[in-house]
């Protein structure tokens, strides 16, 4: 059997879905094809005994990106969810029993870090002000178009002072030191490479930027859960007219010497002239599109971190919490070092979001839904079962003990995250940013034939819900600049 369509999409990830979305809202015939019974990727969540658990974002950041798409599609991100801002935004643990608590204004964060260290409230507005300039500058520049080579990006520079001033040759814990004169400020800056997978002292402090968008564009949540945000976005593709088949594994793309002209599934063939291909670049180039070439560069770019969760559905509530929270590690070079020496970090910093703190409808009455999360290598040999239960003594250790109050305790390791969403070593956020050239190594965004295209964590401008957004929106310029309709 053949069906024919405009642009077929491989993944029904966020950014297969908000590229498919873009298109059909632009007049194309699309359909996304996605391996899982479930749609959204590592946008996912676990219900059990009335607990309810984001297993992948917890956090969003910059929803107007999203409803930019919703915008195209008829209507708006507001219409769609019942969006909530946090304040706070998160409280941050340290193992030697301080504690400090985000707040959604700067100048209410700088009176609290005053507080917690004399000097710090002026030393974070200072640095917010560097740090916005970064997102300024980068908005317009490394994330308005893709980037086939570092010329695309200086050509989009509008001086050599918009290079100097994005830091990407300093890492993120030298910019720290020289922001923060407290070492768990440092600490709470260097934070923010994680949210690529990433290592402080090796990420450009460019990643600084993110910390000026949370606390100047908010910390959001999703009433419901950010499953609702993915439920959303479902809703909006198909309306906009994307047809959606789940359990649908490409199995092959297939092409001329020149060109995509579709794609393989079982007993199936799918006639598209342009193929987006929301999955991994390391499968596209083994496994569907087999290119040596190609797969020996992805493989050679860093990998992301993975990570550990462990869902705890907990009895009774919990004193000082609050929804984000962090317990940081004693020592976070060392933390780091493990990981790239592929062990488990013997002391993790742990995260954990406990959204029933704002929406009872996650817990049962009484309860608490913990997520906890730590990095570790993009290594699926990792025994997660293991390290599951270890988790929950370590933060007993430094913070609360949930054991005796827990009714289960589910564990998702990286195996977990490979096998269920393809991505090598369950890496959460495709290639990392390490290395000063790690934005330029990322698979490119245009495949080498013509109406190939990639789009998601694997390739520019990286992983997260915001940066696939913005994934999504320039692989559709591309594809719309290149693939006129007749
Ligand atoms: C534990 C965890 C915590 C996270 N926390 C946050 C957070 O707080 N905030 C944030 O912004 N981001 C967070 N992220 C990152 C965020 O989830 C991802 O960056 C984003 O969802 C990735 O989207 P994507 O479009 O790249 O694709 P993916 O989610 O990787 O989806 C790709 C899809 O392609 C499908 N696929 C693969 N191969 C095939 C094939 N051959 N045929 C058909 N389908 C195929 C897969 O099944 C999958 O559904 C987190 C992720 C995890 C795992």
């Amino acid at each position: 059997m053949t069906s024919r369509y405009d642009v077929a999409v491989v993944g029904g990830g966020v950014g297969g879905l908000l590229t498919a979305t873009r298109l059909a809202a632009a007049g194309r015939h699309v359909v996304v094809l996605e391996r899982n019974a479930d749609l959204g990727g590592k946008l996912s969540t676990r219900t059990r005994d009335g607990f309810t658990f984001d297993t992948g974002p917890s956090l969003l950041t910059l929803p107007a990106l999203l409803d930019e798409v919703f915008q195209q599609a008829g209507t708006s991100l507001a219409d769609e969810v019942q969006l909530h801002r946090l304040d706070p935004s998160f409280r941050y643990f340290w193992p030697d029993a301080t504690t400090v608590t985000f707040r959604d204004q700067p100048i209410a964060t700088a009176e609290a870090l005053e507080a917690f260290s004399p000097g710090a409230g002026a030393q974070y507005l200072a640095f917010l002000g560097h740090a916005r300039n970064i997102w300024n500058i980068s908005e317009r520049t490394f994330f308005a178009g893709d980037m086939a080579s570092p010329w695309s990006l200086l050509r989009r520079l509008r001086s050599p002072r918009d290079f100097t001033q994005i830091d990407a040759l300093r890492t993120l814990n030298a910019r720290g030191k020289k922001m923060f004169d407290d070492p768990r400020l440092q600490q709470w800056l260097g934070r923010y490479a994680t949210y690529s997978g990433s290592d402080p002292s090796r990420t450009p402090a460019t990643l600084a930027c993110i910390a000026a968008v949370e606390a100047d564009f908010g910390s959001w949540y999703v009433r419901g859960g950010l499953g609702a945000l993915r439920d959303a976005i479902v809703r909006v593709a198909q309306r906009a007219g994307v047809e959606i088949r789940t359990q649908s594994e490409v199995t092959a793309l297939e092409a001329t010497r020149r060109r995509v002209t579709g794609v393989r599934l079982a007993g199936e063939s799918i006639t598209a002239p342009v193929v987006v291909v929301n999955a991994d670049a390391e499968h596209l180039y083994r496994d569907l599109l087999p290119d040596a070439k190609r797969l020996h560069a992805v493989q050679q770019t860093e990998r992301s971190t993975s990570g550990v969760a462990v869902l705890v559905g907990v009895e009774g509530r919990t004193p000082l919490i609050e929804h984000h929270n962090v317990w940081f590690s004693r020592d976070y070079a060392r933390e780091f070092n493990d990981i790239s020496a592929n062990r488990v970090p013997s002391d993790p910093t742990i995260y954990g979001c406990v959204s029933s703190v704002t929406d009872a409808s996650q817990a049962p009455a009484g309860c608490e839904n913990w997520f906890l999360l730590i990095n570790t290598p993009s290594d699926d040999t990792i025994n997660a079962r293991d390290v599951g239960p270890w988790m929950l003594e370590q933060l007993a250790a430094v913070g609360p003990d949930l054991r005796d109050r827990a009714r289960f305790a589910e564990v998702i390791g990286p195996r977990d995250l490979a096998e269920r969403y393809r991505s090598p070593g369950g890496a959460i956020y495709g290639t990392s940013s390490n290395g000063r050239r790690a934005a330029f190594r990322r698979p490119a965004m245009r495949g080498p034939r013509r109406g190939l295209f990639l789009v998601g964590g694997a390739t520019h401008p990286g992983g997260g819900l915001p940066l696939v957004t913005l994934s999504s929106r320039i692989v559709t310029q591309l594809i719309l600049r290149s693939h006129r309709q007749r």
